[in-house]
């Protein structure tokens, strides 16, 4: 099986099993962000305990770029300080700008998506739950988002 293939089943499979979708009773942190270009949509809410993730839910519908970038991240900032997930974030959105085929593996799933960036209208579609949760950090519980 080839890193390509390997990848495309890791999307496949946040897609069709997405992780941590159970809406959060009373989340800190929530925002709603849509991406008009290509239809995607994402809620993502977070509480923190002690300065590091406690609980979080990412939800939505769209594409399998989308959906599974957003099963993805959750599971990456689970047990994260807000630190540490601004360090992921970069990482994450330096991957969509670099030329050259670095190694990635220490993003865990997440490097599953670097081959989007060869298709730049689908790198918006990977970021969007990134931009989602930047927005709920900082709006608190009612923020709202279009990446278009
Ligand atoms: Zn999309």
């Amino acid at each position: 099986m080839s890193l390509e293939d390997l990848y495309r089943e890791v999307i496949l499979d946040h897609y069709r099993n997405p992780r941590n979708r159970t809406e959060l009773d009373d989340p800190q942190h929530r925002a709603e962000g849509v991406n008009p270009l290509c239809g995607d949509e994402v809620v993502v809410e977070l509480s923190f305990d002690d300065g590091i993730v406690e609980a979080v839910s990412v939800r939505g519908q769209g594409c399998s770029i989308s959906q599974s970038s957003g099963s993805m991240m959750s599971t990456a900032v689970q047990g994260r300080t807000k630190k540490e997930i601004a360090e992921i974030a970069e990482r994450f959105r330096d991957m969509f700008s670099s030329d050259d085929e670095t190694d990635q593996t220490d993003l865990g799933d997440l490097a599953a998506l670097q081959g989007v960036r060869r298709y730049p209208v689908r790198v918006k579609c990977a970021t969007l739950p990134w931009a989602t949760l930047d927005e709920a950090l900082e709006a608190g519980a009612d923020g709202a988002v279009s990446i278009a």
